[in-house]
């Protein structure tokens, strides 16, 4: 149906990729074709595009199409879409279940039985599904969610990063008045910061370098500098007289795995957001014992969407700071280089694969 084309970026090989001129895909049923307006680099992609890092078998197969944080505008929808039409501006995600099996039915479509199964209607875009490295693309319906009308589509593409930091938190609650403890000021530690405060915590983020500068300027109330604090799990529990009430791991190395427990509170919840490689895998069990601490894996951001865009478009949580750079998809090279070389101070890093327009 669909003979124009368009340019997306593709990985050739592990480490190799380039922007390449492809068909537009067309929507089947259930399925919407968008234009992508923005696009946001995420801490995984240089995984993905690396193939080797994260071995979860992403990318499925070679050339590939990655990417999974965007927004974008509905320009066709297939045959069963009765919630979105041509011109809604929608933010994506990227988890759609099955929608039919056990995990799927309780509403834990991050955790789909059917993983990787297109025919069964799963698609983890941008992992085993082809995403958004694109102008246009095709997705599932059920992985849109409209976008509010002053949230604008650069910040719509915080919703996967801000989405999995609000999952992180309403797995391990948060104590109003409490403290929360957060190890790494990237994006989604800094964006955990934010959503804890908003939810009434105090929070201590624990980093170094212009991350921890930046997560001070975007309001921690305390900053914890590892490199210049000798035992930064006493300190936790000094300013908090006993330990954080609910402790967010951002960082992926093996100590911050490891001292996320020991600095939780007596009955206190911590969630590991990170995936970690070889050397992560190891937790403080006894801490955990001994203080009946309750420990949350953390994947990816089910039925949040909604939710942390609603607290954009309120004026409850502000995440522009956030965004630091935006690039053509035609630099996506200079793009990539500048967020994993964390360039005058790269957070997020975002694409505009059709140009600056607005609408
Ligand atoms: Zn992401
Ligand atoms: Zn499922």
């Amino acid at each position: 149906m669909n003979k124009k084309k368009m340019r997306a970026v593709q990985i050739k090989a592990p480490g190799e990729y380039s922007v390449e001129t492809l068909p537009i895909p067309v929507p089947g049923y259930g399925e919407v074709l968008v234009m992508v307006k923005s696009i946001a680099i995420c801490g995984s992609d240089p995984g993905i595009f690396s193939g080797k890092v994260l071995k979860n078998g992403w990318p499925p197969y070679y050339p590939f199409v990655a990417g999974h944080e965007f927004a974008a505008q509905v320009v066709e929808v297939g045959e069963g879409v009765t919630d979105l039409k041509p011109g809604d501006r929608v933010a994506g995600e990227a988890h759609c279940g099955c929608g039919t099996c056990e995990m799927c039915k309780k509403g834990f479509y991050n955790l789909c039985l059917n993983y990787g199964k297109k025919e069964a209607g799963h698609h983890h875009y941008g992992h085993s599904s082809e995403g958004c490295y694109a102008q246009y693309q095709v997705y599932d319906q059920k992985a849109l969610t409209p976008l509010p009308e002053n949230v604008s589509y650069d910040l719509g593409t915080l919703v996967d990063t801000t989405g999995i930091a609000y999952n992180a938190l309403r797995l391990t609650g948060v104590e109003p008045g409490g403290y929360t403890a957060i190890i790494g000021p990237g994006p989604m530690g800094i964006a955990a910061m934010i959503l804890a405060k908003a939810l009434g915590s105090a929070t201590i983020m624990i980093g170094r370098g212009k991350r921890l500068e930046k997560a001070v300027e975007m309001g921690a109330d305390v900053a914890i500098n590892f490199e210049e604090c000798p035992d930064v799990v006493g300190e936790v529990k000094r300013i908090t007289k006993g330990g954080a009430h609910q402790v967010i791991e951002a960082a992926g190395n093996a100590s911050a795995y490891f001292e996320s427990v020991q600095m939780a509170r007596k009955g206190g919840h911590v969630a590991l957001v990170s995936i970690p490689g070889e050397d992560g895998q190891q937790a403080a069990l006894k801490t955990l014992i001994m203080n009946q601490i309750t420990l949350h894996g953390v994947r990816a951001n089910p039925n949040c969407s909604r939710t942390v865009l609603n607290l954009m478009s309120q004026g409850t949580i502000q995440m522009e700071p956030l965004i630091t750079h935006i690039f053509s998809i035609e630099d996506i090279h200079e793009a990539f280089d500048t967020f994993t070389g964390r360039k005058d101070g790269a957070l997020k890093v975002l694409i505009h694969p059709n140009g600056e327009g607005e609408d």
